[in-house]
């Protein structure tokens, strides 16, 4: 009796033990094993993300385990504490909350992991490297965009999620554009609001209410997005103002170049994916292997000046919304030109 017990656990404690030894047996440095953990997989872009990064990653010989969180704090906490666990060689991460991960990432660095803040900036933490693209920059190029055809009007500024470093970024370049403006009097802000986890049902209610509150005297709306921005379109639409009133965005979303197309959203900008998401999984398998990426920024997260790469936006309007299908980012058929 006792001897058999002795014999289970002696055969339960050699599988526990073979199953530990089989995980980080993987994590060679010729073949990285990655983790991805990315906020929110529900929202268009961050699939192209997933997909590119696969793409790239697997050309380069790495392994990638991917997690979303659908826009929830503790989950995102509790997939990259159990990538940990996993012993990945690098965890890539895009932040639902840009301040929540300070601990997380700790102990991620404890544990030898190299961390790659992705698209937007983790805060107040020792992270590796950061990707993106010029933020601020596409904050400008939005205001820009509205402001060429709307040089004079009631402005309201919708902006990204509370909780990402990202739309802060955005509002200080769309500020950097349109203060002279302001300060001229030629543009009045009516208002401005985070848009919270950057959902569209919420930037439709948001300009319900300003359409209501101003009685549709409403010239431009700063939307930090595409998603968003289909949101306030919808509203405007509900007022027969769509086209009506100039409407920004980014991302360069299937629907949102539609309606650049048929001209009831002013622009959108336009960030190619398969560059970072290839140039992020070369940087994650950089830092494995213990060579030196190339950086082009360094931007202060609170704890420390993030090395960067800091890629470049353009702008989408009709006129040049063809560049997407040379880009091989949608096909003529997908945005109905000839
Ligand atoms: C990204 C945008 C995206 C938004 C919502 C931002 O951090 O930079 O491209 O539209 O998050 O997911």
């Amino acid at each position: 009796m006792r001897h058999s017990t002795f014999r289970r656990s002696l055969i339960a404690a050699l599988v526990a033990s073979t199953a530990l030894v089989a995980l980080p047996a993987l994590a060679s440095k010729e073949k990285p094993v990655i983790g991805f953990s990315i906020d929110d997989l529900r929202v268009e872009r961050w699939t192209r993300d997933r997909d590119y990064f696969l793409e790239a990653a697997k050309g380069l010989g790495a392994e990638v385990h991917v997690q979303s969180a659908d826009a929830n704090e503790q989950r995102q906490i509790s997939q990259i504490e159990n990538l940990i666990a996993r012993k990945v060689d690098v965890i890539v991460i895009v932040p639902f909350n840009s301040k929540v991960l300070t601990n997380t990432i700790r102990d991620a660095k404890k544990a030898g992991i190299k961390v790659v803040s992705y698209d937007r900036l983790i805060l107040n933490a020792d992270v590796d490297a950061y990707i993106s693209f010029d933020n601020e920059r596409v904050g400008a190029m939005q205001a820009e965009g509205v402001v060429k055809v709307v040089p004079k009007g009631n402005y309201y500024l919708l902006g990204g999620a509370p909780t990402d470093n990202n739309a802060k970024l955005l509002r200080a370049g769309q500020m950097k554009v349109l203060k002279p403006y302001v300060d001229r009097g030629d543009i009045k802000i009516l208002g401005d609001q985070w848009v919270k986890e950057w959902s569209p049902e919420e930037a439709l209610k948001i300009t319900e209410n300003v359409l209501t509150r101003n009685a549709n005297k409403v010239d431009a709306i700063i939307a930090s997005n595409d998603g968003t921005a289909g949101g306030t379109v919808q509203a405007l639409a509900a007022q027969k103002l769509a086209g009506k009133v100039a409407v920004s965005g980014q991302d360069a979303e299937l629907a949102a170049v539609r309606r650049v197309i048929a001209g009831t959203q002013t622009l959108t900008v336009y960030k190619p994916i398969r560059e970072i998401a290839a140039g992020a999984a070369k940087l994650a398998v950089q830092l494995v292997k213990g060579e030196k990426p190339a950086f082009n920024a360094q931007l202060d997260n609170g704890a420390k000046k993030v090395d960067s790469v800091l890629l470049a936006p353009t702008t989408i309007t009709k006129a040049n919304a063809d560049l997407l299908v040379t880009d091989k980012f949608f096909t003529k058929e997908q945005l109905g030109l000839k």
